[in-house]
């Protein structure tokens, strides 16, 4: 499979050439010449712009996956003890990671009311008892 960077840089590489190509055929008069180097360059562009979006949703999957592998389940909940960058040791909704792929904080509850379950989910609602120490 070819990296993104490499895609990228071979259709940059071929839109300089089709400058280049379109250099030539504005120096001559061939008019549907022309107009298929500006078609060409127009595809080009879009190529590149899909590209591009690829890349972000390649990049968007290659952090999920690895989400996965470091999340731990434990008391109904996930919890990242090593957490990346940006995240926090947690704990995160299960049913959200489960179903929607979405990593949602949890809400501790128990200084408020002792009564309700000690996180809850502002996403989807869930709730989830005390944690139950082994
Ligand atoms: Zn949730």
């Amino acid at each position: 499979m070819a990296e993104p960077m490499a895609v990228i840089a071979t259709v940059s590489n071929a839109v300089a050439l089709v400058k280049k190509a379109k250099a030539v055929a504005d120096s001559m008069t061939n008019v549907e010449l022309k107009m298929t180097i500006a078609e060409l360059m127009g595809e080009l562009a879009t190529v590149k712009m899909q590209v591009a979006e690829l890349q972000e949703e390649n990049s968007q999957l290659r952090k999920r996956q690895e989400l996965q592998h470091k999340l731990v389940y434990k008391y109904s909940k996930y919890f990242l003890p090593d957490p990346p960058e940006g995240l926090h040791v947690g704990p995160y909704c299960a049913r959200c990671w489960d179903f929607d792929k979405k990593l949602i904080s949890l809400i501790d509850y128990s200084s408020k009311d002792y009564l309700t379950p000690n996180f809850g989910c502002r996403v989807c609602g869930s709730t989830y008892d005390p944690e139950v120490l082994e």
